[in-house]
């Protein structure tokens, strides 16, 4: 990948997202430096380029323009379970035990590289540019997080890593596990790259001691954590045995909760834990499709959104594509209320605006709209609108029309990582050859 000092996109039509989103035909973006320098119409902002030296122009013509989108709760290393043989699971206890800490106790670092390298291009073909991770490899635990961060920058994704705690196989890796977040903490200072964050991992309330939990909030020096939360009834059951509300009661006593925390799913809570997700300020994030894969129910998220609470909308490493996600997010909770009117534009907010502002705040900067000062990434979509696209009409598009559509170019913080939808500087050929190769000998071995 070469680095440029600018990029000006143009001619495009221009969707800014966030709070403020606006709609700018004939639009374009100069970034300068990484950061968005100017948005506004292709005249206006192609005059204040004209100076710059290096300059790499991308014609928009013909297609949409957009921020790289946010993805706000994956899971890289579920690469290689893509046909892998588990035994047949009857509940999510089963899924656990049969499928993913199999998988992730067999890793090697060589499987961890390759396990993010892959989706980690897909994302970039989704038009995702910046995705939070939680990592789970128990087989190779201390320096994993390192090879994810190497493995992501490599092919240009920004990301926010985690390493999920767990007592699962005892005292010993759990310890394990907090060393390697609190070290890969330690090291974002020595990397200085601004695209590089990282939250305190934890599996969920269920596989996690007491010990172990004051531990990592001690370990976590006030870093927000990264946590599965309610996902399963059995996640609640334990904390209710333990004589807590449920799972997220557990963890608010606990100190996990607060403003710079994720709380993934939040399926199985009570009005109370409703409640004390908003009013601690934690960030819950859903999952549709995951949640339907293992048929662990479907969550609340108007009542969660009535509450007050910030929901995002992640992948759970299902897929890549945050905009398939978006799809899901409606048809779910139209089918749970069978009520057709639900959720539209609610959902298209969490893309266009919850997403980027939970980015923004775990990277200490606007990332995922386009507007000055913010993270220099724009997404060039194959997209020539087969009806009219206007200002009004943009969420229309962006669930019905944009997911059939390719990004042609990405840009990270102003770097080409896609051009012509091919990632910049990688042989795909060879990286999916290396990830069958070591996929099949983890298969044997697991
Ligand atoms: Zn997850």
């Amino acid at each position: 990948m070469k680095d440029h000092s600018a990029v000006l996109v143009k001619n495009g039509f221009v969707l800014t997202f966030g709070d403020r989103g606006t709609a700018i035909h004939g639009g374009a973006v100069l970034i300068r430096a990484g950061r968005v320098e100017a948005v506004g119409s292709t005249d206006d902002v192609e005059g204040l380029a004209a100076a710059e030296d290096d300059l790499v122009t991308i014609d928009a013509k013909g297609c949409v323009v957009t921020p790289g989108l946010v993805n706000a709760h994956m899971h890289l290393y579920s690469t290689f379970a893509c046909g892998i043989a588990a035994a047949a699971s009857r509940n999510f206890s089963e899924i656990l035990r049969n499928l993913w800490w199999r998988l992730d106790r067999a890793m090697t670092l060589d499987d961890v590289r390759l396990s993010a390298v892959v989706p980690a291009v897909r994302c970039l073909r989704s038009g995702v540019t910046t995705i939070i991770d939680h990592h789970a490899s128990f087989g190779a635990t201390r320096g994993s997080l390192s090879v994810v961060a190497d493995a992501v920058r490599e092919v240009g994704l920004r990301a926010c890593l985690a390493y999920e705690v767990s007592d699962r196989w005892g005292e010993a890796d759990a310890d394990e596990s907090v060393a390697e977040n609190a070290e890969f903490l330690g090291s974002l200072p020595r990397r200085a790259d601004p695209d590089l964050a990282c939250l305190f991992g934890l599996h969920a309330s269920f596989t996690l001691s007491e010990r172990t939990l004051r531990r990592c909030v001690d370990a976590a020096g006030g870093a927000g954590f990264h946590v599965h939360c309610a996902e399963d009834k059995a996640d609640v059951i334990a904390a209710r045995e333990a004589g807590f509300l449920g799972s997220a009661d557990r963890l608010a006593r606990l100190g996990v909760l607060g403003p710079k925390s994720i709380a993934a799913h939040c399926i199985h809570v009570t009005p109370e834990e409703v409640g004390m997700l908003a009013a601690s300020r934690t960030t819950v994030v859903t999952n549709p499709q995951s949640n339907m894969n293992n048929a662990v129910g479907v969550a609340d998220v108007p009542a969660l959104l009535d509450a007050g609470c910030t929901v995002g909308l992640g992948s759970d490493g299902m897929t890549a594509d945050i905009l398939e996600e978006l799809r899901a997010e409606i048809f779910t909770q139209r089918q749970r209320t069978g009520d057709p009117t639900r959720m539209f534009m609610q959902a298209y907010d969490m893309v266009v605006s919850t997403n980027p502002r939970i980015a923004s705040a775990v990277f200490g900067r606007p990332v995922g709209v386009l507007e000055t000062g913010a993270a220099g990434d724009v997404v060039v979509w194959d997209y020539d609108p087969p009806t009219p696209l206007t200002a009004d009409n943009v969420a229309g598009h962006v669930v019905f029309g944009l997911p059939a559509a390719r990004p042609r170019t990405v840009v990270v913080s102003g770097r080409v990582v896609l051009s012509d939808g091919r990632p910049s500087g990688l042989d795909e050929a060879a990286v999916a050859a290396e990830s069958r190769r070591l996929a099949a000998a983890l298969w044997r071995r697991w």
